[in-house]
């Protein structure tokens, strides 16, 4: 305690100690309140009349301490689930929290995923109704881009699950803004003991959320860049670069999951024709239409990718060849009955596709897909309009392509 004062009785040398011990007082007082005042209004917290004003701006400074560290941490972080996890990390420890989530926005399907529930990475969505997965505007805090105060009135946010709402519990909801629209939430679950604690923290978790707000805006714009440079813009497609990328990835679920993937190569038929008589613009559209029906006889688990110019590659994980042989044909059926519109007018194309099996045809993955391009050529040779499936007598008199 700062506030007494010594009354100073004498000239002697008591009566100079009671003088400088208020002197002191008074300095040491004056400093600590500034540098409070400071600090506090760098994270916008209030001084704790339940606290000693050294303690208190000792607390604050540690507080400050740590979110400086938890910044450069977040700043090396190499994706925003990584900054999502260490935001789980610092809720738990320097918290007391054991009950939140954190949401990420898709923006352009409208939908939200719970990245971390209690800790844990892509864990069961658990706090709220189901409907805001898949209508993310019904998440109060994505929809206004306001902290949702959940602490008085649980009700505040229609979606708050109907089961915590019957445990009484309350909540606290952060919206993190990317880009303008808001990218994610961070959603505190609250029993009505830990409210207490929990509002004399909220200033400080805020200054976390804070300083992870740019970080993650800057993650979130760097794989949105990294995404379209993987997508082919005319057709919307995957492109090859993307296939160098994940090709990896792609064997390695393969190979745990002990399954086998079909690799069909495609190309359509006597395509410069197209060029030559109705003009290259006309040629891209058509290129468009075809990717269309290309992705439409497909799983939303399967790949196509724009492999060349008009040469397209679709990748179905987890599928036998024969079951493969069916959809190749499925797709040159559907070319087949298509009519692609030419400017204006109405044309027929049929393209050829090669098939191959990864790993019982070739046990590296780009054999596999060298095979297919041979079983493509046989098809070209054969007359067009077909698929074939490779067999190891066509590697064999692969020099005649
Ligand atoms: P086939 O495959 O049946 O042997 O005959 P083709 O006429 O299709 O021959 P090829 O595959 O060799 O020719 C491909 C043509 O596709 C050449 C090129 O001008 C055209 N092409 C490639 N990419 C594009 C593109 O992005 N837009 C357009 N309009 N044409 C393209
Ligand atoms: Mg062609
Ligand atoms: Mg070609």
């Amino acid at each position: 305690d700062l506030s007494g004062r010594v009354e100073q009785r004498s000239k002697d040398e008591i009566g100079a100690i009671a003088k400088h011990f208020n002197s002191m007082s008074e300095g040491i007082t004056e400093k600590l309140t500034s540098i409070r005042h400071n600090v506090a209004r760098l994270i916008k917290s209030q001084h704790n009349p339940n606290v000693d004003l050294l303690t208190d701006t000792a607390n604050t400074v540690t507080g400050l301490v740590k979110i400086s560290q938890f910044k450069q941490a977040i700043e090396e972080d190499e994706t925003s689930d990584e900054v999502y996890q260490r935001i789980s990390e610092v809720l738990q420890s320097e918290f007391n929290l054991d009950k939140f989530s954190i949401y990420t926005v898709n923006p352009t399907k409208k939908t939200i995923f719970p990245a971390i529930v209690d800790a844990v990475p892509e864990e069961n969505f658990k706090w709220c109704d189901k409907a805001v997965l898949e209508n993310c505007t019904s998440c109060r805090a994505v929809r206004t881009g306001h902290n949702i105060d959940g602490r008085e009135n649980n009700l505040i946010c229609r979606s708050f699950g109907i089961n915590a709402r019957e445990e009484d519990k309350r909540y606290y909801c952060f919206p993190i803004s990317h880009a303008g629209s808001v990218g994610s939430v961070v959603q505190i679950v609250l029993t009505q003991d830990q409210i207490p604690n929990f509002s004399s923290n909220r200033p400080l978790i805020e200054s976390y959320i804070r300083e992870a707000t740019p970080v993650l805006q800057a993650k979130s714009l760097m794989a949105s860049l990294k995404e379209s440079t993987l997508n082919d813009a005319m057709t919307g497609l995957r492109n090859r670069r993307f296939l160098e990328e994940y090709s990896e990835t792609l064997v390695a679920q393969c190979k745990r999951r002990g399954t086998s993937m079909t690799l069909i190569m495609l190309d359509l038929d006597y395509f410069k024709k197209v060029n030559d008589t109705y003009g290259h613009d006309v040629g891209d559209d058509i290129l468009v239409e075809l990717s269309n029906i290309m992705r439409a006889n497909v799983r939303e688990s399967d790949l196509v990718i724009r492999y060349g110019g008009e040469e397209f590659l679709i990748i179905l994980p987890d599928t036998q060849a024969d079951a493969g042989v069916k959809v190749a044909e499925k797709i040159r059926a559907s070319v087949e009955s298509h009519q692609f519109n030419a400017g204006g007018v109405l044309i027929n194309k049929t393209i050829s596709a090669g098939l191959a099996d990864y790993p019982s045809d070739g046990q590296a993955f780009w054999q596999a897909l060298k095979y297919a391009d041979v079983a493509l050529y046989a098809a070209k040779d054969a007359g067009r309009n077909q698929v074939v499936r490779f067999t190891p007598d066509l590697w064999l008199s692969e020099e005649k392509y």
